[in-house]
Parts: C-alpha cells; structure tokens; sequence
C-alpha cells in the first residue's frame, strides 16, 4: 500500500537530537555543486587571518541571476523547516536557532534580515538589533540584555550585533579595561554551551566585507537620496579603525569558535553571494535538527468522525 506520507510533509520522531550539519544532507538544498556550504564557511580551528579569507563570491552560484533563483528555490524548505521547528515549540519541544550576525557597517546585515530571515514566517522569528548598551543595561553583566532576547521555544531568533560587541567594539574602543575584555571570551564560551546544551542551535555568521566595498557602499549612501537615512557620520570614524577591528574580530572568531558553536565568514563584498550563502546556512542546520512533525495529541480518526457528522 503506498504511503499517504508526502515527500514534503513526511512525519519524523519529534526531538530528536540532531547531528551537525555537513555534506550528508545538502544535495536536499539546492542545485548547485557545492556540498555544504557549513563545511565551506566554517573557520578553521586556530588563529584566523582575515585577510586570507575571500569576501568575493566564492564556489556555488556565479551570478546575482543564479543566486537569486536558487534561494528562491530553497526558500519553500527553508519555511517548511522553520515552521516544524515552530510546531514542535509549540507541542512543548525546546529546541531553538540563534543565528547570531557581526559584520562591519555596511557590511549587509540589514540586507540579512530583509533577503533572508524575510524568507520565513515572522510568527516564528525574534529579530533583535543590538545598539550601544542604554545605562540600565550597562548595570548589569554584558550578557543580561542578551538573555532577555534569547529564542523562546520553536522560535528563530536573529541577532543583528550581538554579546561579540562586548569584544568587538568594547575592545576597539576601550569601553572596558582590557583585562575584562580579556575575560569576556571564556564566558562567551561558557554561554554558548549552555545554550546549546539546552536545545539550540547557534549559528554564528560574520560578514566579510572588504574595506573597497565598504567605500563604495558608504559613497553609494551618499549619492542617493533614498539612502541618506542609512548614512551614518559615525561610521566612517569606525573606518578609520579598520585595522584594530580587523584584530578584534580575528581574536574573536579564533576564541570562541568552539565545536558547539563554530563561526562561519561568510563573503559579502556581494550582496546576492552573502544571502545565497546564509540561507544555505540556516537550512543545512535546520536539516541536521532533524525536525519532525509533532505527533497528534488526539485521536485523529475519532475526531475526523466527530467532524463529519457536525
Ligand atoms: P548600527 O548597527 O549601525 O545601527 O549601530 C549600532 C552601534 O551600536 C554600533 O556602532 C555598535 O558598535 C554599537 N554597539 C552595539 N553593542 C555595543 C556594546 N555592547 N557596546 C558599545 N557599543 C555597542
Ligand atoms: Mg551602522
């Protein structure tokens, strides 16, 4: 007898732990020949140069037409994944996914939330943009207005900036003395593992933008009217700190890239490579939560009696 179980719509154990993600179940999520953009995307373990990693469009689609049509064409599993993930927070599993973005300004987070958290349903997304912290916030411990925003159960929270301020910014700036700084990045780790060890996924994404392309997006703001309002007069002070920052991030993508969350530079310099490249992301991680669907908690064959003779 064939199974009423569609391809899409095929009901799995639900809260199973996952694996990592990998090549195993990325032919599932596209077309082109690259096997898994996790495994392309990760950095390595032990010091990071920056400079040696691209920010021009790396293996997978060789143009904006390509890239565009292949997201369009995983975004249907994209949502179908997020939304079992959403069904199962609801049935009382407690599974999550963190994406956490850092990137330099310009370097396109906004275009992160818009192409692709855009793409899911926003029942199911907590988007939380992380600006200088207010004086309340600055009361308590670095990580406090972080743990108020965290993903609930089923949800997809999306930080845009996140605790690496803390190491980024803080660092660059000076805001704490370098000591604490110092400290700062063990308690990421120690953070990050409790998360993850009670059920999500994080996903961290630094976006790799080049100082030229930082230019021209910063002049491109300039020259358009529509874009004023993104234009910052600050931003080009933290230009001018580019190397320090450089460092920043380097130590920070070295110390805590951690086997339960990794860190993945993701090239920027274009903006269609950048989306192609985190949503492929977002789905190889939700593939490898191996999310079911939640199990009846009724009997379904009374109920559709029930219902027929209503
Ligand atoms: P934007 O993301 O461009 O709207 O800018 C937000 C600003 O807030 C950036 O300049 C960040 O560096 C700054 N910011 C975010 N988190 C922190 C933090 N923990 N300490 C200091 N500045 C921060
Ligand atoms: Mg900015």
């Amino acid at each position: 007898m064939a199974k009423k179980d569609g391809k899409k719509r095929g009901s799995k154990p639900a809260g199973k732990r996952g694996s990592k993600p990998g090549g195993k179940s990325a032919g599932k999520s596209g077309g082109t020949s690259v096997p898994s953009v996790s495994d392309l995307l990760r950095v390595p373990a032990g010091t990071v140069d920056l400079a040696g990693l691209r920010t021009k469009p790396g293996p997978g689609p060789k143009d904006e037409a390509a890239a565009r049509n292949e997201i369009a064409s995983i975004a249907e599993r994209l949502s179908e994944l997020q939304e079992r993930l959403y069904a199962q927070g609801r049935a009382g599993g407690s599974r999550r996914l963190l994406l956490v973005c850092q990137g330099m300004d310009t370097s396109g987070k906004g275009g992160v939330m818009r192409h692709v958290v855009g793409l899911m349903d926003p029942q199911g997304c907590a988007i939380t943009a992380f600006k200088a912290p207010t004086k309340e916030e600055l009361a308590h411990d670095f990580l406090w207005r972080i743990r108020l925003r965290l993903p609930g159960p089923g949800m997809v929270g999306v930080f845009d900036r996140s605790h690496y301020e803390d190491v980024l910014v803080v660092r660059v700036r000076e805001l704490a003395p370098r000591p604490v700084v110092s400290r700062r990045y063990a308690t990421i780790n120690r953070f990050e593992q409790r998360l993850v060890d009670s059920g999500t996924t994080v996903v961290k994404v630094m976006l790799h933008l080049s100082a030229a392309e930082q230019r021209r997006r910063l002049l491109d703001r300039l020259d358009d009217p529509s874009k004023h309002w993104k234009y910052n007069p600050r931003d080009v002070d933290e230009r001018a700190l580019w190397q320090p920052y450089r460092e920043a991030y380097e130590i920070a993508l070295e110390k805590c890239n951690t086997p339960a969350a990794p860190w993945y530079v993701v090239p920027s310099d274009a903006k269609w490579y950048r989306d192609w490249a985190i949503t492929r992301l977002l789905v190889e991680h939700l593939e490898a939560m191996d999310l079911g669907w939640p199990a009846a908690t009724f009997d379904v064959a009374a109920e559709r009696a029930r219902v027929e003779s209503s």
